[in-house]
């Protein structure tokens, strides 16, 4: 059972944190961007039946950055899938951006994650033959933009997330964090509402990894996102709004906690 967002407690001043929402989002604060009620996930294996969560409730306000730990195998990425509509709850009701993300249709899912939801993986999932602005360029023509205005769109993109001289540069001839940037740029050029990212620094070294990072919260913050982060940086975490850890089924607000064991 996670806490409700109004136990997102004040942060001690030793934690460099994300700054509170302006008052323009304060004021949505009290409508949860995401409503998850009663989540139960489980997986059929050769081995029977995998239970992954039994009653998950969730509930993120809108401009919140939020964190997720956890071990390996808790089901965060499972939890990021359902949340974006790439997997189905077992039962339970998941409210995301005012959609109830388990009635759609392929069709209307893939519809609802172009316009709504931003995600970004540990791996950048470019596709390698075609050039960075080319890659962001794609879920806009996806969605049937004209090319010169996508491509346009895509440039700006580009430079908003550092690399306006790569535009012309395909994946295999960017470094990892580069990679990632474009990623980003792909996954927030739909303007979507949520962010979703997991481990999206996991396969980077810890200079490159907290660039990046910096980058994602100056992004969140600048286009009024709502982000949650699937991490096991527990240093990145802790610049989090919100840390939730997911052990064993349940969902635990530890930020309080969290925040503690670094001044002790
Ligand atoms: P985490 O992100 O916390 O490491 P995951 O959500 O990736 O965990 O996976 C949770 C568990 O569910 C793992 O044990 C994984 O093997 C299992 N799992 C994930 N997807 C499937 C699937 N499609 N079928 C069966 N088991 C799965």
């Amino acid at each position: 059972m996670t806490q409700s967002p109004s136990a997102a407690a004040p942060k001690p001043s030793r934690v460099a944190r994300e700054p509170e929402p302006p008052a323009s989002e304060m004021a949505g604060a009290h409508s949860p961007i995401i409503q998850v009620q009663e989540l139960r996930k489980s997986y059929r294996t050769a081995r029977g039946s995998l239970e992954l969560f039994d009653n998950l409730n969730l509930e993120v306000p809108v401009g919140e950055l939020v964190a997720i730990v956890g071990p390996s195998g808790a089901g965060k990425s499972t939890l990021l899938h359902i949340l974006g509509a790439l997997d189905a709850p077992s039962s339970g009701t998941v409210y995301c951006a005012s959609t109830n993300v388990a009635s759609l249709s392929a069709r209307e899912a893939a519809a609802f994650r172009n316009r709504q939801i931003g995600y970004v993986w540990q791996f950048h999932y470019l596709l390698p033959e075609f050039t960075a602005q080319e890659n962001v360029a794609m879920p806009l023509l996806a969605r049937g933009m004209r090319k010169t205005e996508a491509m346009h769109a895509a440039d700006r993109w580009l430079k908003e997330v550092g690399l306006e001289d790569r535009n012309d540069h395909r994946p295999g001839e960017l470094s990892g964090g580069e990679q990632q940037r474009v990623a980003l740029a792909r996954a927030l050029v739909s303007s979507p509402r949520l962010l979703l990212a997991d481990e999206p620094t996991g396969d980077l070294d810890s200079t490159t990894a907290g660039r990046v990072f910096e980058l994602i919260e100056r992004l969140h913050l600048n286009h009024g996102l709502t982000s949650i982060l699937v991490t096991h940086n527990m240093d990145l975490a802790m610049r989090c709004r919100r840390i939730l850890k997911l052990e064993s089924g349940t969902m635990t607000d530890i930020t309080d906690f969290a925040s503690k064991s670094l001044q002790s």
